[in-house]
């Protein structure tokens, strides 16, 4: 087991806390601010138990000077002021003097926050490449190192593993939880079913594999359906397909036709665009038809399959559920779930959002922050953000 902030005794140690505070943001307004109020428990267990508060924080990609204009920290900074109800320091620097002045001059439970620590990809990739000297030197701004930041442990950079190298380490709360929630999942209480949707096969046939042998039953949706679709037979017309993960599809249907539930019906559409589609049957899909949501009978089967569920696992909306005319799969689906007692854990970041929109998220029983991270978890891979962190 790894140790956990309530494994340090903090008082009047300058804490280091890795968060993921990476929330989309447009012209000037945070869109979901989901992440920062993940981010507080830890954050608050830390002043609970006087410790001097530094926090680092990546925000979106930084390879041009504009990419360090629209992801500053500094709007994070705000809200996390406000969420808090605390000041919080900001340092518009992610190295140098200001920082240094402003750490010593600390006090018990205050809490500096330091520029995106991508600021340091531009120009040499020193944050994404894990650079040694940059890891030593935030490391030497701190006595406890925490990586509560879980949307990127499954990325070795110098904010969260470089520095863990150099520091007595721990995880935070929300790393301790994700980790509970999802490794539930590899001993699920049965039945277990897996809902799988999104556009593309390929990138979720590390999960597949590694948990279709778990579940009772794997119910596809979205547009990765029509791969399997086409994959047994069915003309798909223009629906999106993923003509790589063919052989995949085939192979997987052949193995585990007990398990694998594929769409009976679909709202189809001759082009991309919100309006009103039109039901179809699989064996209707023809020409240049778009399959962009799954039917009315394909979403009783799935309640069908779902009822006597124990264990949930969901990654990848249903429909494209963007548009308000393709979002009743997943609408429906999320709706009924959340009425369920099985425990039911959402990952990735498309399903994440739609729960959030739908008003379902916190009637579930774990709503995963992370999208790659949470997949190469479920895939089974060791994730580098947990390397370097000591064992109880
Ligand atoms: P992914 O990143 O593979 O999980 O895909 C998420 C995206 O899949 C969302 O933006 C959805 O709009 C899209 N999607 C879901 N169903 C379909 C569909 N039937 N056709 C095309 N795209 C879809």
């Amino acid at each position: 087991m790894k140790k956990t902030i309530r494994d340090f005794h903090l008082e009047g140690k300058k804490v280091i806390i890795r968060c993921d505070l990476n929330v989309p943001i447009k012209d000037g307004i945070i869109k979901d601010d989901t992440r920062i109020r993940k981010s507080l428990e830890t954050i608050n267990y830390a002043k609970a138990n006087n410790a001097k508060i530094i926090i680092l924080s990546h925000l979106g990609r930084i390879k041009t000077l504009e990419d360090k204009e629209v992801n500053d920290l500094n709007i994070v900074s705000k809200r996390l002021e406000e969420l808090l109800n605390q000041p919080v320091t900001f340092i518009n620097e992610t190295r140098g003097k200001t920082l240094e002045n402003a750490i010593n001059n600390m006090n018990n439970q205050d809490i500096i926050l330091i520029q995106n620590t991508r600021y340091e990809d531009l120009p040499d990739k020193l944050e994404s490449t894990c650079d040694e000297s940059l890891s030593k030197y935030w490391a030497s701004l701190g006595d406890i190192f925490i990586n509560d930041a879980f949307g990127t442990l499954h990325r070795a950079h110098a904010s969260n593993v470089g520095i863990s190298k150099y520091l007595p380490s721990g995880i935070g709360l929300l790393v301790e939880k994700e980790l509970s929630s999802l490794n539930y999942l590899f001993n699920a209480d049965k039945p277990f079913i897996i809902i799988l949707g999104g556009s593309k096969v390929n990138d979720k046939i590390g999960v597949i594999e590694n948990l279709i042998k778990e579940c009772d039953k794997l119910l596809i949706g979205g547009g990765m359906a029509f791969t399997f679709l086409k994959a047994d037979g069915y003309d798909v017309g223009n629906s999106i397909v993923d003509e790589s993960s063919l052989d995949f599809c085939k192979r997987l249907l052949k193995e585990y036709h007990n398990k694998i539930v594929l769409p009976v019906d679909v709202i189809c559409n001759d082009s991309f665009i919100d309006k009103e589609g039109k039901k179809k049957d699989i064996t209707e899909i023809k020409d240049d038809l778009i399959g962009l949501d799954i039917g009315p009978d394909t979403i009783e089967i799935f309640k069908n399959n779902l009822q006597s569920a124990s264990s949930i696992l969901w990654n990848g909306p249903l429909g494209v559920y963007e548009f308000t005319n393709y979002s009743k799969g997943t609408n429906e689906i999320l709706k009924y779930i959340s009425t369920l007692p099985a425990k039911a854990v959402l990952g990735g970041g498309d399903i994440i959002a739609a729960a959030t929109n739908f008003g379902y998220v916190d009637k579930l029983y774990h709503a995963s922050t992370g999208g790659g991270a949470t997949l190469e978890f479920l895939e089974g891979k060791d994730l580098p953000g947990l390397k370097n962190i000591e064992e109880v």
